[in-house]
């Protein structure tokens, strides 16, 4: 047994990860007066929900007419069905109170004319139930809302007392032989020192997994860790295989540029200079929706009409806009050109690539942010101490595919929503659970496998090799030859991970050893993603596969549960919820409104 030496924390409440998820319930929490630790990997204003741009969606009718019930009709269409009602009404529903309570918390949105906040258009978000013309439900501080969530919601932890533990990266769960979750594991990274938190209740808020994927619009730190402690902890995940692509993350680097560039006339083109999205898409050419663009720039592709020395991506076309017209409504996009392409977007096409933009699946939860471990006589059995929120959770409002600005909106109305749960079922009076020192050893024991790790195969390049398999064969183009063969592959690369090669065994800043464990978290969520895709014959939300090329809900409207052990990966299936938490005659929506049909655009 590896012997570490560590310090133990009590806590009520211990939060891992400092998102827009991660901050909103530590503030709820911390606001009730349960004694609360926010555990971050990386500062709290430096997780990936800084970088979202677009804005938060909740029916203000700021901006005209709107509602939470023609809201939550665009995320159940939106889901392609495959959303829980229940948790998609929640949504629509707590979302302009939670806004309210950001704009009170002191988050600078824009405004409108009257003062009000103001909102733009997204894609998907209609009225009169998708009969109507769009709606302006985003609420948007400039393209930097997500940058003002999470400033403003760290401010208002540390005024409440939260207490941060910032660069402290958790290893695993720790769990009591009944199932209970007792706590977490943390390494402190600059310092080597080890951390055993012990609390009545963990939130895991550890935001997505796109960097199991070679190009992910995500920062680097997003490597679905929650992901990872949970299959470890034998608890499962949900629907991973519905994973958003992007058309145009810049090659490489991943980095977004947005539909703006097609909206103003952009075009893609292939390596022998065609615009070759006249052919897939007559009437909407470059501006058909994402999915549907996406594919067909990995079908060039996969035919041999990529560009680049490898082949490997597309074009995308600026040069003939006016000079003036890009410096006036796409400066961003140049800069982005420029800095992360080496492009001058006057004179050079950029290279693009679909990207991972967005992971609808995670760890299965209900309305309330609990964790469910569906079993045969309960499928929504809650797992004791244990919460999920935000992209790493699974409650589930995106189902198969997510509207912009629905992701914000996910994170706040959940966070709080854990908070409020938290505050009926933590005895702040009770004494903290008697720690299972088997399952503490256990995490450390793991830890102390890698660090000494000494095997031939370099972390990064294992990890290349996984990223390349995801981007190729679990993409947005997928066929059951290409699903079956990259499952195979997955297989070989997953057993791997008994062979890796640490070469750096210091325990401060050992940037080696922290990849190292994240890529044994990425794994398992990859493996559950690739292997739930090859199982689900039919085509739903993002999920397109051209062997099944419809939806067949008579056997396919249910969620996919996904135990990863080692690299075994076991399904199952458990019902969508399709009843809404209130009747049409209690001011809810009609169910006739929400009925499943073909979903056209
Ligand atoms: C470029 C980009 C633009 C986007 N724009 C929008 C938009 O305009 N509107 C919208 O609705 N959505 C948008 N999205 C999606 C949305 O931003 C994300 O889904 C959301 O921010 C995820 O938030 P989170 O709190 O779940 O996780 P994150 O913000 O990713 O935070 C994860 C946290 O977990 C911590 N953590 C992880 N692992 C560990 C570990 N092992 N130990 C300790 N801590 C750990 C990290 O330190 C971090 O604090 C965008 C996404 C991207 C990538």
């Amino acid at each position: 047994m590896a012997a570490y030496e560590y310090e133990t924390h009590e806590y009520d409440v211990v939060v891992v990860g400092a998102g827009g998820a991660g901050l909103r319930a530590t503030l709820g929490m911390a606001e009730q007066g349960l004694r609360t630790a926010c555990v971050t990997k990386v500062f709290p204003t430096r997780s990936h929900t800084v970088a979202a741009q677009g804005g938060i969606a909740a029916s203000l009718s700021n901006m005209g007419p709107d509602n939470w019930q023609w809201h939550m009709f665009d995320t159940v269409k939106g889901s392609d069905w495959l959303g829980d009602t229940d948790a998609m009404e929640y949504l629509a529903r707590e979302a302009p109170k939670a806004v309210y309570e950001l704009e009170h918390y002191g988050v600078p949105f824009s405004r409108t004319e009257e003062g009000k906040i103001y909102q733009r258009p997204f894609g998907g978000h209609t009225t009169e139930f998708g009969d109507g013309p769009p709606v302006q439900r985003t609420c948007a501080a400039a393209d930097r809302t997500g940058h003002a969530i999470l400033h403003t919601l760290y401010g208002q932890s540390l005024k409440n007392n939260a207490e941060f533990y910032v660069e402290y990266f958790a290893i695993d769960l720790i769990m009591s032989d009944d199932g209970q979750c007792q706590g977490v594991v943390c390494w402190k990274l600059d310092d080597g020192t080890m951390h055993v938190f012990n609390a009545k209740m963990v939130v895991l808020a550890t935001g997505g997994y796109g960097r199991a994927y070679f190009s992910a619009t995500s920062a680097h730190t997003c490597t679905g860790d929650g992901g990872g402690m949970i299959a470890r902890a034998g608890l499962p995940m949900q629907d991973m295989e519905f994973v958003q692509f992007h058309p145009t993350g810049i090659y490489g680097s991943g980095c977004l540029i947005t539909e703006g560039a097609r909206g103003e006339g952009g075009y893609l083109t292939n390596s022998e200079g065609e615009r070759f999205m006249e052919r897939y898409a007559p009437n909407y050419k470059d501006l058909a929706p994402r999915d549907y663009v996406s594919r067909s720039m990995t079908m060039e592709i996969r035919e041999g009409r990529g560009v680049g020395a490898e082949g490997d991506h597309i074009h995308l076309n600026l040069s003939h806009l006016p000079p003036e017209a890009l410096h006036e409504r796409l400066p961003g996009i140049s800069e982005s050109a420029r800095i992360f392409a080496g492009v001058d977007v006057t004179k050079e096409p950029i290279p693009v690539i679909p990207t991972v933009h967005y992971n609808m699946g995670g760890i299965p939860t209900n309305y309330w942010g609990e964790v469910v471990n569906p079993t045969e006589q309960d499928q929504n059995a809650v797992v004791p101490g244990l919460m999920a929120v935000g992209e790493a959770g699974c409650a589930s409002v995106h189902g198969a595919n997510r509207l912009g600005s629905n992701s914000l909106i996910d994170l706040v109305v959940f966070g709080r929503a854990a908070a409020i749960r938290a505050g009926k079922v933590v005895d702040a009076d009770a004494p903290n659970p008697t720690l299972n020192q088997a399952s503490v050893d256990a995490a450390f024991d793991r830890f102390d496998r890698l660090r000494n790790a000494n095997g031939g195969v370099p972390t990064a390049e294992l990890r290349l090799e996984m990223q390349k398999c995801m981007q190729a064969d679990a993409a947005v183009f997928r066929t059951s030859k290409t699903l079956a063969e990259g499952v195979q592959k997955m297989d070989t690369i997953a057993a791997k991970l008994d062979d890796l090669k640490v070469t750096d065994r210091s325990l401060v800043w050992n940037s080696d050893l922290m990849e190292t464990l994240e890529l044994t978290n990425l794994m398992p969520n990859a493996l559950a993603t690739i292997v739930g895709a090859e199982a689900r014959h039919e085509s739903r939300g993002a999920h397109a596969h051209e062997d099944f090329a419809t939806r067949d809900d008579e056997n396919w409207r249910v969620h996919t549960i996904s135990r990863v052990n080692g690299k075994d990966v076991t399904l199952a299936h458990r019902p969508v919820v399709v009843d809404p938490l209130t009747t049409e005659a209690e001011g809810g929506i009609a169910l006739k409104k929400i009925a499943p049909k073909a979903r056209t655009f």
